[in-house]
């Protein structure tokens, strides 16, 4: 606390990002990140241009790292927005097209920055309660709203929606900007980009983190009709016009080039997740069928998902628990390679048996 806080930063209730503990060496299961290194063509081009050029301020249009992604979606280059990480985009996002009179809407379990940028940006918003199932229901959603986002699949449940209710979506809502949170579809879900051209209140926003191993190089996107990402971009040049970095637009694109690996990777993960459920349910576990690169799992009768999450630390696998209504009795699982959930339930049959 200090008198020379601005009022609004002494009501913030700032982030917590999962651990990242420097002390000892976890099997880190809790902050969905890739088991998988980013290719060598990726590493090749983050070193090239890691040289001499850093002198140089970076491309503030990113124009190659755009070009590819409008490439790889069969999109306009004006369709595409690129900031560093996809946070950073989404909080351009609430700025520019989510801060309006009648309150935005999100669901009550999602990605937990979305209040916080409400109280940063001084955003009215509205939690609506996913269903018992944990499912977004279309018909809770009150026609009056400043815009409306979620994360599909939804984070931490991990269960998607089809496009036949994202389109119901912006068909009941012409006039709000209705977002959809991709950082998880590469591993299961339909992305919505496929709906840009039809839906001009559409904005898709995804990561590198993820599905393209890249949580280190701070990259993310947008994609959306263009006048959405004009205002995208008036918000960004008003704030860090030289958003990337050199060798951060020089990775990206070169990841978004190298659709083998990416394929590759993303399949195993998925393999991964199927055999970790599995696991999971014969030891008990409700798991809900996921699409993401993690699993929201409930532990069997007796067990407290506290208290498993402390004692797997003490084992050296870390999950993430959140003590949050609703859903403090599941843990949330990244899903690693085969042989880190093995670990994990080799760990945790010594526990429950
Ligand atoms: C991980 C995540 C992000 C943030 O990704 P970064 O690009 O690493 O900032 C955004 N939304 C959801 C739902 C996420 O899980």
């Amino acid at each position: 606390m200090s008198q020379f806080w601005s009022d609004r930063i002494h009501q913030l209730t700032p982030y917590t990002p999962g651990e990242q503990p420097k002390d000892v060496q976890y099997i880190k299961l809790n902050t969905n990140e890739n088991p998988y290194p980013p290719s060598e063509a990726v590493q090749q081009a983050i070193i090239a241009a890691s040289g001499d050029d850093l002198r140089l301020y970076s491309d503030p249009s990113a124009t190659d790292l755009k070009s590819a992604i409008a490439e790889f979606y069969s999109v306009d280059i004006t369709n595409v927005f690129v900031s560093n990480s996809s946070d950073e985009v989404l909080a351009h996002t609430f700025v520019a097209l989510l801060k309006h009179d009648a309150p935005l809407l999100f669901p009550d379990i999602s990605y937990s920055f979305y209040p916080v940028y409400c109280k940063l940006f001084d955003i009215e918003s509205m939690q609506i309660p996913l269903t018992d199932n944990f499912e977004i229901d279309i018909k809770d959603y009150p026609k009056e709203n400043g815009g409306i986002i979620f994360p599909n699949p939804n984070a931490p449940t991990g269960k998607a929606l089809s496009l036949e209710v994202i389109e119901q979506f912006l068909q009941a809502h012409p006039n709000s900007v209705i977002v959809i949170d991709e950082a998880y579809v590469d591993f299961g879900a339909d992305s919505a980009i496929s709906l840009i051209n039809q839906y001009d209140n559409l904005l898709v926003v995804q990561t590198f983190s993820k599905s393209r191993s890249l949580a280190g190089l701070r990259v993310g996107f947008a994609v959306g009709n263009s006048a959405l990402i004009e205002g995208l971009e008036r918000v960004k040049n008003s704030f860090h016009p030289y958003a990337l970095a050199r060798n951060a637009i020089a990775g990206a694109t070169a990841s978004i080039k190298d659709v083998a690996n990416f394929d590759k990777n993303r399949q195993k993960i998925i393999a991964t997740r199927e055999k970790a459920t599995t696991a999971l349910e014969a030891l008990g576990f409700e798991v809900i069928p996921s699409s993401a690169n993690f699993v929201f799992a409930k532990p069997p009768q007796g067990f407290e998902a506290e208290s498993l999450y402390l004692q797997l630390k003490n084992k050296g696998i870390l999950v993430r628990y959140f003590n949050a209504p609703r859903i403090d009795g599941y843990l949330r699982i990244t899903i690693g390679t085969d042989d880190e959930m093995s670990s994990l339930s080799r760990a945790l049959k010594e526990i429950i048996t």
